[in-house]
């Protein structure tokens, strides 16, 4: 139990071993294991396909020898069952170590070339002969053939028996030379299996290398793409990709710090400046209350701002709406027109719903209150700020897909410069500047949207007006 437990950690051992090497190690091992089986099983193939025709090739030269021994020896003299010969040496004997015996129908020796050689299963093999006209067998380093052999009425069973001494060597020379040629080839095997993995990992060590240098500053470094074709070529091209769009974050994270901080910085050192211009000397009541209502405004505007910037990162962090919440947009339209019309008696807010509406799940959407809330009550405060009535006209209609709802004003509009960059955050229209606001709304509602799955569209007009359609996907 101790050993089994003590093996298998020592096979876990080389396992992890296996996996923690480099692949070079491992494609040049599994290269060399590949080529080591090759070449074992084609070397032992070759060697037993050889060793079979030697051994054929050997027991038919044992056939033709011990049959025309047997008609020399019929030949020369004159048969008799009751005579034996008692030596061979009249006769040349041709393979090493050759010994004919040849037995009549009787099992009576004839003829025997060798008497000093005894074979030993002399009984099963004539038996075999007889039944299968041939048996083969082996006696030391003998090879042994019983054949049966018929001349007119007279059947004779012939024994030859010889050391293929020649065949042998060259099979052991054979032997010697595969286990060579094999130990020689998995040499080469390892040395062509590291050179080929080392060539075909190298694009991959310089995208490592290059990989390496890029940290933190120095987003702007690539990997090489090499022909950009082939799988090493794709994975440094979707590196690539991966870097611009972190370059391009890093960037926009940057910039969106310090806009945050200097929007920040604006009421606070407005705050400050009224301040210090207050306590410079004894101020009447009237005059604190009205300073302090406008750092009041201040305050307000930095806790508005802080919201927002709180919210962009709740959405921007969050995953899209989840499929349990869903939200009627004609009540969030109803209830911001309330809200908005309380608080801003300028302002006037036109609601008016598409005849296309047949049913109330044409306006549900799949999405959190809140946020839509916060979307679309930026949107109008945007429309009624940037125009001289004050006036937004919103209507709420059905597409294909699912809600559509259309802002439109006759405010001053946006140049087609601005509307390629009012989403990015913190940016801010040339001819709105001297109207107040931070420039997050629209970044902050174009995240929503997006989190929700929606399209936001905004066509405008300088000077005459802007139309915004917010598209959301119908419940699923
Ligand atoms: P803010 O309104 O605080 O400046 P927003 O992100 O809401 O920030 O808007 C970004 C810019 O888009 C605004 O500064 C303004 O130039 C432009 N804008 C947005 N909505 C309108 C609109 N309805 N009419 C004119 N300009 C608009």
């Amino acid at each position: 139990m101790i050993k089994s437990l003590s093996t298998q950690g020592l096979d876990l051992d080389i396992l992890s071993e296996i996996s923690s090497m480099q692949i070079r190690t491992r494609l040049t091992l599994q290269f060399l294991l590949l080529g080591g089986i090759i070449m074992i099983v084609a070397s032992t193939a070759i060697y037993f396909f050889t060793a079979d025709f030697r051994r054929d090739d050997f027991y038919n030269l044992l056939r033709s020898r011990a049959i025309s021994t047997t008609k020399l020896v019929l030949d020369s003299y004159e048969f008799n069952t009751n005579r034996i010969l008692r030596t061979g040496t009249e006769y040349p004997v041709r393979l090493p170590d050759e010994k004919i015996i040849i037995l009549n129908y009787n099992n009576d020796t004839l003829y025997i070339s060798d008497r000093s050689w005894e074979l030993k299963e002399m009984n099963t093999i004539v038996g075999q002969a007889r039944l299968n006209k041939e048996a083969f067998s082996k006696q030391d380093t003998y090879e042994v053939l019983g054949t049966s052999y018929t001349t007119g009425l007279y059947r004779f069973v012939v024994i030859g028996a010889a050391i293929d001494k020649d065949g042998l060597l060259h099979l052991k020379k054979l032997r010697t030379i595969m286990i060579i040629v094999c130990l020689v080839s998995l040499i080469l095997f390892s040395i062509a299996g590291w050179f080929y993995s080392g060539r075909a990992l190298n694009p991959i060590s310089n995208v490592v290398k290059k990989v390496e240098e890029i940290s933190i500053t120095s987003l702007n470094l690539r990997v090489p793409e090499g022909n950009g074709i082939d799988e090493i070529g794709r994975l440094a091209k979707t590196f690539n990709r991966m870097l611009e769009r972190l370059e391009t974050s890093f960037a926009m994270q940057k910039d969106f710090i310090a806009n945050a901080s200097h929007e920040l910085r604006t009421p606070l050192t407005s705050i400050n400046g009224q301040i210090e211009v207050l306590m410079m000397k004894d101020r009447s009541t009237s005059e604190y209350k009205s300073a302090l209502e406008s750092v009041l405004d201040d305050i307000k505007s930095l806790i508005d701002l802080s919201n927002r910037l709180l919210l962009i990162a709740r959405t921007s962090s969050e995953s899209p709406a989840k499929p349990d919440q869903k939200t009627r947009i004609d009540e969030v339209l109803w209830q911001v027109q309330e809200e908005m019309e309380r608080l801003n008696p300028s302002y006037h807010i036109n609601i008016s719903l598409d005849n296309s509406l047949t049913d109330s799940d044409q306006m549900t959407v799949n999405g959190d209150e809140y946020l839509l809330k916060v979307a679309i009550s930026n949107l109008i405060e945007n429309a009624c700020k940037y125009s001289p009535d004050r006036a937004v006209d919103i209507r709420c209609g059905y597409f294909e897909k699912g809600t559509k709802v259309v802002f439109e004003d006759k405010g001053i509009g946006i140049s087609e410069e601005d509307i390629k960059k009012i989403f990015e955050p913190f940016y801010r229209g040339a001819n709105a500047i001297s109207i107040p606001g931070s420039g997050i709304g629209l970044s902050l509602v174009n995240q929503i949207i997006k989190n929700h799955n929606g399209t936001i569209n905004i066509s405008s007009k300088v000077g005459k007006g802007t139309k915004i359609i917010l598209l959301l996907p119908a419940i699923s």
